[in-house]
């Protein structure tokens, strides 16, 4: 597989896609209402999981996978 850069994980993201798989994620959790505006949890098979705030909109990874997308973590696994 081609090396993967933060932009296409980014990108991936922005259409509602896993970023390491570039699969469609599936909703997994209900709809429901967060700071005012609605909010559901959407997951690759992988495991990978990110919030959404409209069917298959941009997704934003819980905190638990935000790794995937830090500059810094990215960097130091990259030279490694
Ligand atoms: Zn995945």
């Amino acid at each position: 597989m081609a090396k993967q850069t933060i932009d296409d994980r980014l990108a991936r993201l922005q259409d509602g896609r896993c970023p390491i798989h570039g699969r469609a994620m599936t909703q997994v959790a209900p709809w429901r209402i967060e700071k005012g505006r609605p909010v559901t949890i959407a997951a690759c098979s992988c495991g990978i999981a990110a919030k959404e705030y409209e069917p298959f909109g941009p997704a934003e990874l819980v905190l638990a996978f935000r790794h995937l997308i830090s500059p810094a973590r990215f960097a130091r696994k990259a030279v490694a």
